[in-house]
């Protein structure tokens, strides 16, 4: 058969034709009215998309730029911090806020679970003055519980911000920023929004830009006050990604035009996110139900599933890399096999961003071709289990 490459990667994601077309487009100056105008439309734009009242600042970086860009600027040397970790990605967190030289507490759960509410609560201190944690962690699948740890810190009335690295939670789970009180939430291009990677955004609190008034850590690129006060006037404090921005415009006009109606034919970004947002979560159960009923298990634990990618353990006997490399080799289809000391043992298909229905029969039925050339399908394999629990699902719960 002809190769018909796809990704169903947690990032990058699949690119949005339109915010292609839009990168390709951008030939502006970064000086201009053109690009102000722009920039300060897509800044608004990303509000509404975040879900936030707060400032929201672009970065041009990938994703852990803006981690680091949240360490550098919220702490000083010597804070105590709490790091939450489950994966490749809250250690990345414990790696920044060291090399920051931050005090760091660390509540690390295994691979494929998530936190004890009561063993954060025990490792939050008096002093703790900020707390570390990824809204989804990729690597493993796994959704954190944001708001109960949210609710935990004004339990506690702990002085701590809240630092969430949003960057699959945002588009997949329905974060509540301001209600919650989350004070810092980052996210990512390569990710829900649809276009290439290189530019990372962040939404601040008020909480947290008056903590940067002491704050003493260094910085210089990633200003976050600097940033705010040149996106004010609709510029960048450097030459920007212009291309990813105006793909970012296209994507988040898109996204909007998912809840269009004849008397707002430019849709609604509020209400789009949420569509977007139930679209993954429609997609990864979707997943999730083909993957069971084809005897395999999953990696994260009941209720905690990420809607940003499904990590599905590989059948008794068999190396995930296997089914990595058939899917690639035979369909063309890009899915990644587990992170570090869990390569070999799971793989993960995406559903963050562009993904719909379509793609997501497609590779449920590519899986079970790859799953049938192995020696170790389950004991009753036969074809299409994995794909009528999949068509189940969707026609008694999609809307
Ligand atoms: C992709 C990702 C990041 C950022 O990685 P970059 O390669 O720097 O873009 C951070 N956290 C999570 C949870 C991610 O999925």
């Amino acid at each position: 058969m002809i190769r018909k490459t796809r990704l169903f990667t947690p990032g990058p994601t699949p690119l949005l034709p339109a915010a292609q077309f839009a990168m390709a487009a951008a030939d502006i100056h970064h000086r201009t009215p053109e690009f102000r105008a722009m920039y300060t439309r897509v800044l608004s734009q990303l509000k509404e998309f975040v879900g936030t009242k707060n400032d929201v600042i672009i970065l041009s970086s990938s994703g852990s730029g803006a981690m680091e860009a949240a360490v550098s600027n919220l702490t000083s040397p010597g804070d105590r911090v709490l790091v939450l970790t489950a994966g490749k990605f809250g250690e990345r967190w414990t790696g920044i806020t060291k090399a920051f030289g931050c005090h760091v507490d660390v509540v690390s759960a295994p691979y494929g679970s998530t936190f004890s509410l009561d063993e954060v609560k025990a490792n939050l201190h008096l002093e703790t003055r900020a707390v570390f944690v990824q809204a989804t962690e990729s690597s493993t699948g796994v959704r954190h519980d944001i708001e109960a740890i949210a609710k935990l810190l004004k339990s506690e009335n702990s002085e701590a911000l809240l630092i969430v690295d949003g960057i699959t939670g945002l588009g997949t789970s329905h974060l509540d920023m301001d209600g919650w009180g989350i004070d810092v939430l980052i996210g990512g291009s390569q990710k829900a929004v649809m276009i290439p990677p290189g530019l990372s955004y962040l939404a601040v609190s008020a909480r947290a830009w008056d903590r940067m008034e002491a704050t003493y850590n260094p910085r210089y690129y990633f200003d976050l006050r600097k940033e705010r006060k040149n996106a004010a006037k609709g510029e960048s404090a450097y030459t920007p990604p212009v291309a990813l921005i105006a793909a970012l415009g296209a994507a988040l006009n898109y996204i909007a035009a998912q809840a269009a109606t004849p008397e707002k034919p430019e849709g609604d970004l509020a209400e789009g996110r949420k569509k977007l947002v139930d679209n993954a979560i429609t997609c990864a159960a979707m997943t999730r139900a083909a993957a069971t009923a084809l005897g395999l298990k999953l990696f994260a634990p009941a209720g905690y599933e990420a809607a940003a990618a499904t990590a599905i353990v590989a059948p008794e006997g068999t190396d995930s890399g296997t089914l990595v490399k058939g899917l690639k080799s035979q369909f063309a289809a890009i899915v990644t096999d587990g992170q570090g000391e869990m390569k070999g043992q799971l793989f993960r298909i995406a559903h963050i961003g562009f993904f719909d229905y379509m793609d997501t029969i497609a590779i449920i039925g590519a899986l079970e071709q790859v799953i049938h050339k192995t020696k170790f399908p389950a004991p009753n394999f036969t074809f299409g289990k994995g794909l009528v629990a999949a068509q189940t699902f969707f026609a008694e719960h999609a809307k």
